[in-house]
């Protein structure tokens, strides 16, 4: 059995428990006060936790692998091994200091006060740049703290900047980029090393199929050629007949982004009915 550590409520929760149903994973919510949960068809137990907890309780062993922060991976320092960076939650740690000051470098950091929740990545980037300055470690709403004088600027999550901007602050320095990411203690043991790599197995070919799409359309024969050529197939697309005679249907798969590309390319070579469909796994 493996024992999962995730988020109890917050912003990696959603994303996490709908990652783990998409690998076919069901469960109970752990909706409160419930602590932990079995899965019924994967040999799973999962915690639910408060996300700044899963670092140590995964070094400690009290969970095998966990899915968090990575900001808050590197805050806590712990013995526990990044496994897979799982591409949701994604933000980045800044300094940010008030709009109407003359920043040029972090130079300008000396002598300062800096508020912050994450005081030890705080403070290993001002010892990498040799700078002297003040850390008050806050809890929460650190961006408020600015505009009452008790402290001169922050280092904080952003991810979109609007909250920083309606707090009459400007993000000068980006510290570190940060997303959910699949952790495990140093050295499982081979039993959970082999549940860990069952769950990452579907949870990459979840994640892949995300990426991709499943691509049909009708394309005269007389096209098929310049058509398939514009297709960026996985390896070289289905072509077959369609009951109408001089017309053939074309499947591949291409990435997302790609589609958007090609798109007028292909009507303009003279495809039609073009069907675009999701993947739900994907497996090399
Ligand atoms: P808990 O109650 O579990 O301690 P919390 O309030 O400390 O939760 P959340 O706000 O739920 O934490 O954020 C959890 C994680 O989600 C953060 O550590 C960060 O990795 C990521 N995150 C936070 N804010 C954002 C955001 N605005 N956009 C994207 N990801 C974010
Ligand atoms: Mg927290």
């Amino acid at each position: 059995m493996l024992t999962l550590a995730i988020q109890k409520s917050g912003r990696l929760s959603d994303s996490t428990r709908a990652l783990l149903r998409d690998c076919g994973i069901q469960f109970q919510n752990g909706s409160s006060p419930k602590l932990k949960t079995r899965a019924t068809n994967f040999p799973l137990q999962i915690l639910f936790l408060r996300d700044d907890d899963i670092p140590e309780c995964v070094a400690d062993g009290v969970a095998d692998a966990g899915i968090v922060g990575e900001n808050i991976c590197a805050e806590k320092e712990k013995s526990v091994q990044i496994v897979e960076k799982l591409g949701f939650a994604r933000c980045r740690l800044s300094i940010a200091v008030p709009r109407e000051f003359d920043y040029a470098g972090p130079h300008d950091l000396n002598g300062l006060n800096i508020a912050t929740s994450y005081p030890v990545v705080l403070r290993r980037f001002l010892q990498s740049k040799d700078i002297e300055a003040s850390i008050r470690e806050i809890s929460g709403s650190v961006e408020v703290v600015p505009g009452i004088g008790w402290a001169d600027a922050i280092f904080d999550i952003v991810s979109t900047g609007s909250t920083l901007v309606s707090n009459g602050l400007k993000e000068v320095h980006t510290v570190m980029e940060s997303e959910a990411v699949f952790i495990a203690g140093p050295a499982p043991a081979a039993e959970k090393q082999a549940l860990i790599d069952k769950l990452l197995f579907r949870i990459r070919a979840v994640r892949k199929a995300s990426a991709y799409r499943y691509i049909l359309l009708n394309s005269p024969n007389a096209a098929l050629e310049h058509i398939t050529a514009i297709l960026p197939g996985m390896k070289s697309p289905t072509v077959m007949p369609l009951a109408m005679e001089g017309w053939s249907s074309v499947h591949t798969v291409i990435r997302e982004d790609d589609f958007w590309e090609i798109i007028e390319e292909l009507k303009l070579a003279g495809a039609e009915g073009i069907l675009v469909l999701p993947i739900e796994k994907m497996i090399d």
